[in-house]
Parts: C-alpha cells; structure tokens; sequence
C-alpha cells in the first residue's frame, strides 16, 4: 500500500513528461489516477503503463481551456472513482520564443490560455468538488519562470500568474481543508525541452553549464516534489511555490 491509498487523483497535461511522471507516481502511492489531456494517444499509453504497474487509471481527452472540458474531467474522478482528492494542474505550452517586441497578440493569448487560465479553471471545478469531499490538496505547475525573468514575456507572465493564483486560492479554500501550493521546475528533461533542443543543439552545453547539479533534472525528480506537497507529510505547506531546479536560483 502507498501512502496515497484510497485517494483519488486528477493530472493535467498527463499525456507527456513532468505530467506522465506525476500520473505514475501518484498512481504508484496508492492513489487513482484521472489522466487528463488533448493528446489521446500519450494519455492511452500513460494509462498502459500505469495499469501494467498493477495501478489505477482513466484517460480523458481534455482541452484546459474548454471549461465543459475541465467539468468533464472532474465529473470523471467523481464518477468513477467516487470523489477528488488530489489534483495536478501540469499542462502548459512554451509557446514562440521569439523576444517581446516580436511576440504576437495571438501568441501572447494562447500562452495565457493554456498556462494560467486553464489552470484557473481546472481549479475552479477542482475546489467545488474538494469542497464536498471536506477537503483535498492541490499542486499546479509554475516554473523558475514564475520566479525570475527566465523565459519569453508571454510564459513568464503566465507561470507569475500561476504563482499568484495559487496564493489566492490557498487563502481562499485553507479554511475548507484545501491546500494549494505550487511547483516550480527547473530545465527538465522533457518533450517541452527536447523539441526546443532540436531547434536549437548549440543551447545543451550552455544549459548543462549553468546547471549547479551539472545536469537537467528527470520527469520523476518533479513528480517527487508534487507527490510530497499533496501528501499529508505537507500537511503545513499552503500557498508556496516550491523551486524544484537543483540550484539553478542560488545563482
Ligand atoms: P510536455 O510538452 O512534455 O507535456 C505537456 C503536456 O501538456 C502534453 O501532453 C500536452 O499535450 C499537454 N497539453 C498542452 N496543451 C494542452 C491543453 N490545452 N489541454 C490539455 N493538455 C494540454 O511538457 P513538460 O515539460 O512535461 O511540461 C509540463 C509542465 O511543466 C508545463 O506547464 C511546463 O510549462 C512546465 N515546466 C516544464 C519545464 C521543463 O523544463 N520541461 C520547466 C518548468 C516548467
């Protein structure tokens, strides 16, 4: 038995990377697992390989930014599973990198759209339904770019923004049993990462160079941290954002 036994789950952007990693982890603690995101297939497979670990998962196809989506996706976990404990608010986009002058309007409005407002409303329904369960624990994911200028001007607003929107609702709902904190990864190796290091392969030295670790953290290392803020060993820790970036901010 894991220490999440009994605890019903729901993880955003699960279809890939940090997401995937959180789905099984959860999943591996005990708890059941809503996967949730708009690539059907990596959701198909995370769900393969959480059910042939022996755990617990469903797939949904969701778009974070459709809140009749986002509702389907919580009537899910109450449907299948019988309510909401935890929930991993994860999917997020890099969007175009290109400097500020050069960023589009509709770059800037889909950056926004995925990243903060779909963690607003994936929040939204998440709290309703924790709020009848008499409590739960939510973790969303920042960035160090929720921190620090380090990022294009669309991304780092969105994941300041999601900095910001946790502390609210942490304020908001510590009262109803809910915590809410967030994390904040460093360079992780992920898709997200990959598919910008093809463009770009000169960038690897100089990202392994300014890392303290000397290395990109794995998917499973910012699971860890998300799998400890929604367990009850973090039954204190409410409204932080938890830098997951092995030194990268000491600098
Ligand atoms: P990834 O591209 O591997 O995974 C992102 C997932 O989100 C994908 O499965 C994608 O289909 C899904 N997604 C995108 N738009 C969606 C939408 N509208 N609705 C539902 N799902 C959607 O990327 P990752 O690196 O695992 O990133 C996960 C989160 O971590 C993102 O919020 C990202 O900003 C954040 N992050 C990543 C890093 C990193 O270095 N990889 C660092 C800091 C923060």
């Amino acid at each position: 038995m894991g220490t999440l036994a009994e605890d019903v789950a729901i993880v955003t952007g699960a279809s890939s990377g940090i997401g995937r990693a959180s789905a099984e982890r959860l999943a591996a603690e005990g708890a059941s697992v809503v996967v949730a995101d708009v690539d059907a297939e990596g959701g198909a497979e995370t769900v393969d390989r959480i059910e042939s670990d022996g755990g617990a998962a469903i797939f949904v196809e969701v778009d974070v930014t459709d809140e009749e989506d986002v509702q389907k996706m919580v009537d899910t976990a109450i449907e299948t599973y019988g309510g909401l404990d935890i929930a991993h608010n994860n999917a997020g986009i890099e969007g175009d990198g290109s400097p500020l002058a050069q960023q589009s309007a509709d770059n800037w409005g889909l950056v926004l759209d995925i990243n903060l407002t779909g963690i607003f409303l994936a929040m939204k329904h998440e709290v309703a339904a924790m709020v009848e369960r008499g409590g739960g624990t939510i973790v969303n994911t920042s960035s160090i770019a929720g921190l620090s200028g380090d990022g294009t001007a669309p991304y780092v607003a969105s994941k300041h923004g999601v900095v910001g929107l946790t502390r609210q609702a942490a304020v908001e709902y510590g009262g109803e049993g809910i915590r809410v904190n967030a994390v904040c990864p460093g360079v992780v190796r992920t898709p997200m990462v990959e598919r910008s290091l093809e463009e770009h392969p000169e960038a690897i030295d100089q990202i392994t160079a300014e890392q303290p670790l000397g290395r990109m953290a794995e998917p499973e290392e910012i699971a860890a941290a998300v799998v400890w803020l929604a367990s009850s060993d973090a039954s204190f820790v409410n409204g932080h954002p938890l830098p997951v970036e092995g030194g990268l901010l000491a600098r």
